[in-house]
């Protein structure tokens, strides 16, 4: 069933739309090609209150995951780097959401949601991406809690963050059972950032290795019960996972703003680029693709804000993220095409499109997994 748009959706979508025309769009290029994180864009989210967009309403939020996923789509359109602020923000805020006692919700949700908080979410280890069960960060028990030692690698906003939600094995055993999540705050002794990684898409927000060397940390510092955690936040990131889908859609039609805006200047042979029929064609698969992909990220959204969850959930979760940065990749790739030597040139933005496009295959579990989670999910049935 196409999903409608309520009037406060309209009214998000109206908003942030014009903000990011007028406010974001003017900064994109200058942070993608310098790398610098975008401290003005962070603050102008701030000032706007959209962090707290998908928070539940007892969290000053709207409690609306679609509403979320509209205001991401309409930054993606024309800044990855602004709409990956959001994202970056709410990765931590779904674990803790999910996972987390009343007393860290109270300590840690109002200021994520305000933005006088910054956080990161860190799971992936050198050996281990996909294969979360690999990893080898250890969470030994000791009198005062928890002494964890180990190293992360691509965590993103670990500068900035005040405190991160890290995956540890605890007791001896070896399988997904075993992993829990833990808040670790800046500034814990044997708690490091390292070396930042040169990335060719997502520039702006950085992404660096971590360590852990005999880090303490309290038992009430774990998300849930020991042994149970695990499971708890991998499911609410299913219910974030339209959001990876909303970034993919804005980007797509980004893309496609400025292709159409370029084929219909561009001239050639004598007439406009854009009176070419192969030309047109192309664009129109653009907007299948692009609109197919938008009302598979809405209902996503919709049936997260619906209530739906398990299994249901991660299969229409998966298909949206998958689906939308497949399309992502494939509209930004056939942008780049339309703009012949101009795609390649860095004086145009559309190949920061293509670069960005990349990235979101690969992040929050990439588009093979997402395929494994949809069959799995299919042939079990
Ligand atoms: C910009 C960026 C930001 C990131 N931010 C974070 C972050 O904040 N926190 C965090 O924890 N991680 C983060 N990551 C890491 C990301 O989650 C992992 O890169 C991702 O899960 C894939 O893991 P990998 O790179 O180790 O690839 P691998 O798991 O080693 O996979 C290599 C290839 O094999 C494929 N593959 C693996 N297993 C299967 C299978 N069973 N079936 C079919 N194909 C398979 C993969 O799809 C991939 O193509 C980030 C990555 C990037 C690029």
């Amino acid at each position: 069933m196409p999903v409608r748009l309520s009037d406060d959706q309209q009214r998000v979508q109206e908003f942030v739309r014009r903000i990011a025309r007028e406010r974001v769009a003017p900064r994109a290029a200058a942070i993608d090609a310098t790398g610098e994180y975008p401290q003005d864009m962070f603050d102008l989210l701030k000032e706007l209150g959209l962090f707290a967009l998908p928070f539940p309403v007892e969290h000053g939020g709207t409690g609306s995951m679609l509403s979320a996923c509209i205001a991401l789509e309409e930054l993606g359109r024309v800044c990855y780097n602004t709409a990956y602020l959001l994202l970056v923000q709410w990765a931590p805020f779904g674990a803790l959401l999910a996972g987390g006692s009343e007393e860290q919700k109270r300590r840690y949700l109002p200021g994520l949601a305000n933005g006088e908080l910054r956080a990161a979410f860190s799971l992936t280890e050198p050996q281990s991406g996909s294969d979360v069960a690999r990893i080898r960060t250890r969470a030994e028990r000791s009198d005062a809690g928890y002494r964890i030692n180990g190293s992360k690698i691509w965590c993103t906003n670990a500068s900035l963050a005040d405190f991160v939600v890290v995956a540890a094995k605890c007791g001896e055993k070896d399988g997904p059972g075993s992993i829990n999540f833990f808040v670790i705050e800046r500034g814990t002794p044997g708690f490091t950032i390292g070396k930042k990684e040169d990335k060719m898409g997502a520039r702006g927000v950085p992404s660096h290795a971590v360590f852990f060397e005999d880090v303490m940390v309290e038992e009430n510092q774990r998300l849930g019960v020991e042994g149970k955690g695990f499971k708890i936040v991998m499911e609410s990131l299913n219910a974030s996972r339209p959001l990876i889908g909303a970034r993919g859609v804005g980007l797509a039609q980004g893309a496609l703003d400025l292709a159409v805006k370029f084929v219909k200047e561009r001239q050639a042979f004598g007439q406009c680029v854009a009176d070419y029929q192969g030309i047109r064609w192309m664009i129109a698969d653009m907007a299948i693709q692009i609109e197919a992909s938008r009302h598979l990220v809405y209902s996503a959204a919709q049936a997260v804000d619906d209530g739906v969850r398990g299994k249901e959930l991660a299969t229409l979760a998966a298909i949206a993220k998958c689906h939308s940065s497949d399309t992502a990749m494939k509209v930004a790739t056939d942008a780049v095409q339309l703009f012949g030597a101009a795609g390649i040139s860095n004086e145009y933005p559309i190949n920061r499109y293509f670069r960005d496009a990349k990235v979101l295959q690969i992040i929050e579990g990439t588009n093979q997994i997402q395929r494994n989670i949809i069959s799995r999910n299919i042939i079990a049935d």
